[in-house]
């Protein structure tokens, strides 16, 4: 992981304030992948699980190794280390959350 240069710098997604408000000396940049599973794929390698008789690294190694999800979409994000130790909520919201700081965090992956 690279560091964050300024222009790398955004406020905290969650609380909007700035990373260090509070005097505070770290934070989190997160990174959150919403995956969608494909249960066709997910049948098929059971199936050459079942077939190798439950040995995963064999069914793998002879099998396509296709994979089991599919990314549908991801966001980065800086937390400041206020939210990260108190706020409580579910991933699903602090990456609807991030959606508005995700333009941010694709840009700095960009640099
Ligand atoms: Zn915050």
């Amino acid at each position: 992981m690279s560091g964050l240069k300024r222009n790398d710098i955004q406020p905290c997604a969650l609380c909007h304030k700035g990373l260090m408000a509070g005097n505070q000396i770290a934070g989190y940049r997160v990174k959150i992948d919403h995956m969608l599973f494909d249960p066709g794929a997910i049948q098929r390698a059971h199936g050459l699980e079942m077939m190798m008789g439950g040995h995963v690294a064999l069914a793998t190694a002879l099998g396509p190794d296709e994979a089991l999800a599919q990314e549908v979409s991801s966001s980065t994000a800086l937390i400041c280390q206020a939210c990260a130790l108190e706020t409580r909520v579910s991933l699903a919201e602090v990456f609807e959350r991030m959606g508005t700081a995700s333009e941010s965090g694709e840009r700095s992956d960009d640099n």
